[in-house]
């Protein structure tokens, strides 16, 4: 995000657009939209769309199928001469990944009205992208850099019922479709995510001549610690220690402090809560079995968000016309879509991932399987355009059992 290739690459995405009759903006928020007119002039609009940047070192798949695969889709619709009733808009977000500034999905983040003056005072923390290292560069001049003006962004939000319906293709970034031999996957929900860092304050000692049986070991304390993460996931979600910084951190030292960055992540806030309570207790009894202090501080809590039940019915309606297997699942990866269901009714759709892998150069999808999943969006798109109801009190609402034309 913010390259030159980047932004290439959006130019060359805006042409495509257009040539499928989409008319074509920058939003600003830095969203590339394309939008297909309806037959209606008003009501709320229907979108679809996923984002274009990657992770560094990352594949072509994640995001970029969502963003083209929508293109296929409103193609799909054109030439089988199928006009909506609402306006569609194509969206290639702002963004997603994280970026040099910290911060993830900026376009979707900006249009559910997420996106706070603080964010773009957030400053790079790798002096990549031309970007001298210690140049106090922020958000906000990256912004600036790409045309965009901070203040627009900041109110850049969708209106109250301004898309009636947001769907999102995807591909799974995990080995369950593709283990299962199934080509589409429903989300049910995308996960939450606690992150914490674990404090381990044990008694730095002279690593030759400390008895073993007098040491405050941090980082043995700090390895049972580890594994008692592991231990709290497992059905339900998955839980991870990610990083470890040690000290002293010398061979000859008996490490004094550690602290270990974690994080878990369901569907189920339930799940979470009790995970982490009993995480609590296992990381107590490590500290009175080794008499040394070990503490867990919540950094940030993201709560689970789930699929809305009316777009999952639409999306089953469509594969179930489409005569297309599926499963329900759950995101474990973060999504535009976590941030959209803020303001529209949301849903997603997977496609099988090679292997389960993605953010790697390895990442692939196959064609066939991507096709099955641009196939499933336009239906759906039909399915929910066909019973999208918009109201004079400006409340919208589906109807998926109350289709009358096919
Ligand atoms: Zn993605």
């Amino acid at each position: 995000v913010f390259t030159p290739v980047y932004q290439e690459a959006r130019r060359w995405l805006a042409e495509r657009m257009s040539d499928a009759g989409l008319a074509v903006q920058f939003d600003d928020a830095g969203n590339l939209v394309g939008t297909k007119k309806g037959r209606r002039s008003a009501g709320p609009a229907l979108m679809t769309g996923s984002h274009t940047d990657t992770v560094a070192g990352a594949g072509r798949f994640d995001g970029i199928v969502g963003v083209l695969g929508g293109l296929e889709a409103v193609r799909l619709l054109t030439e089988a001469g199928l006009a909506l009733e609402h306006d569609l808009r194509l969206v290639d977000f702002l963004g997603e990944e994280p970026n040099d500034f910290g911060l993830s999905c900026v376009g979707s983040r900006a249009l559910a009205g997420h996106l706070q003056a603080e964010h773009l005072e957030l400053s790079a923390t790798t002096g990549a992208h031309g970007t001298a290292p210690g140049e106090c560069d922020t958000l906000a001049a990256a912004l600036q850099r790409t045309g965009l003006e901070p203040a627009a962004a900041l109110k850049a939000s969708l209106r109250p019922h301004e898309v009636g319906a947001f769907v999102e293709l995807h591909v799974e970034q995990g080995p369950v479709l593709e283990r299962a031999g199934i080509p589409l996957g429903v989300v049910s929900a995308i996960a939450g995510i606690h992150r914490m860092v674990i404090e381990v304050s044990g008694r730095p000692d002279h690593a030759g001549t400390t008895p073993m049986e007098q040491r405050k070991d941090a980082l043995a304390a700090a390895a049972e610690a580890v594994l008692a993460v592991e231990a709290a996931g497992g059905e339900g979600g998955v839980a991870t220690t990610g990083r470890l910084k040690v000290e002293p951190g010398a061979a000859n030292i008996v490490p004094g402090r550690v602290r270990m960055w974690c994080e878990m992540r369901s569907a189920d806030p339930e799940w979470l809560r009790e995970r982490t309570e009993s995480l609590r207790e296992r990381l107590a009894s490590i500290s009175a079995r080794r008499g040394l202090a070990i503490e867990l501080s919540p950094l940030s809590s993201a709560a689970p968000v789930p699929a809305a039940a009316e777009i999952i019915e639409s999306i089953n309606n469509a594969i179930e016309k489409l005569g297309l297997p599926a499963r329900r699942l759950i995101s474990g990866a973060g999504h535009d879509a976590a941030h959209m269901a803020a303001v529209a009714p949301m849903g997603m759709i997977f496609v099988p991932s090679q292997g389960g892998r993605s953010h790697v150069p390895e990442e692939h999808s196959e064609v066939s399987a991507i096709a099955c999943g641009v196939r499933a969006l336009a239906q759906t798109l039909l399915e929910i355009d066909r019973s999208l109801e918009y109201d004079q009190a400006k409340k919208t609402r589906l109807h998926p059992s109350n289709n009358q034309r096919e």
